[in-house]
């Protein structure tokens, strides 16, 4: 099996320092790799980013915007789906044309929360594929769903083209693939190739015009919103549990759900659960956030009425306020 393993995470962090300097070189030299989409989904509501590349060489985390959507040493672009259930109809493309170098397939679609870090290292990428691009550029795709690889090494690909799905293997909590560009070896960010150290929102983008159209910077998103029974956990989100709910005259709490990704340090979150006739079962107002939060999951319920559930409509209403101003604001019912 050959080992597709990502870099450790300080390593890559000097890799990115050495792809400034050589960068003004290779784009003298010739044209860099255009990329699309690598997942069939809509970003912002079927997908969504969750990190990009760490451009920060120290111990810190910084985003090409010189934000905060990536972590110390992150060094490709996470795409992840809102729920395991979901990414079972996702595919993973190829991001351009080219010929499959590597793959590793077999390795099982479970979270690390489940199993330990332990259990996957050295093999963080999971199941795992890497195309050549000609010109010393390749792509990768990591956490890929077990036996969804369509392509094996030495095949062509076209851009666009089919290879595998989304998955959970690897070293991973949620479904998603992790993107990598690399030129010479040397990781270079999509959104930002060429990009002086510092130089907030410069360097070059390699996305394809399509691609560039679903991919606005997006520092706050929902990720789920939905109803479940009683108190739901990380994992319970994650398994699709909203998406399964039904309420019935039993269900002993009903509880509206919201994971929102990158919500930012001073953000004040609201949220407002309401029966038939616009009774309101709960409420509630967060205080400011103490730090930039990478998924951030709130939920308010109310227990089950001794006579039973009401008929009608359920609404909840969530909200998330950043300095003064409406950032997020969604609605979701249900009619029981
Ligand atoms: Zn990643």
């Amino acid at each position: 099996m050959t080992d597709l393993s990502m870099s450790a995470s300080r390593r890559a962090s000097r890799l990115i320092g050495i792809m400034i300097v050589v960068a003004p070189v290779i784009a003298s030299a010739d044209a860099p790799l255009q990329v699309q989409l690598p997942v069939d989904c809509e970003v912002g509501n079927s997908c969504f980013v969750q990190n990009l590349v760490d451009h920060d060489p120290g111990p810190g985390a910084s985003d090409f915007m010189c934000g905060h959507l990536t972590y110390d040493g992150h060094n490709g672009t996470d795409f992840r789906v809102p729920d395991v259930p979901s990414a079972e109809s996702v595919d993973v493309l190829a991001a351009a044309d080219g010929k499959v170098l590597r793959r590793r397939d077999g390795m099982a679609d479970v979270s690390v929360r489940k199993i330990g870090v332990d259990a996957v290292t050295g093999s963080n990428c999971g199941n795992g594929l890497v195309i050549d691009h000609g010109n010393a550029w390749e792509t990768q795709y990591c956490h890929l769903a077990k036996d969804s690889l369509t392509v094996r090494p030495g095949e062509s690909v076209l851009a666009g083209q089919t290879i595998a799905r989304i998955g959970l293997s690897g070293l991973t909590e949620y479904p998603h693939v992790h993107f990598t560009v690399r030129r010479n070896g040397t990781v270079v960010d999509p959104f930002a190739f060429g990009r002086g150290d510092g130089e907030c929102g410069g360097g070059e983008s390699l996305w394809s015009a399509a691609a560039m159209e679903q991919l606005a910077y997006a520092p706050g998103f929902v990720i789920n919103a939905g109803f479940g029974a009683g108190r739901l956990d990380m994992d319970a989100i994650e398994e699709g549990a909203l998406s399964d709910f039904k309420l019935k005259d039993d269900t002993p709490a009903l509880t509206a759900v919201v994971r929102a990704g990158w919500l930012a340090a001073g953000d004040v979150i609201e949220m407002s659960l309401s029966g038939p006739y616009g009774t309101v079962l709960a409420k509630t107002r967060s205080d400011p956030l103490a730090r930039s939060m990478a998924q951030h999951m709130l939920l308010i319920g109310k227990t089950r009425p001794t006579r039973g559930w009401p008929r009608g409509r359920y609404k909840s209403v969530y909200k998330v306020v950043r300095n003064g101003a409406l950032l997020l604001e969604r609605e979701f019912q249900l009619v029981y």
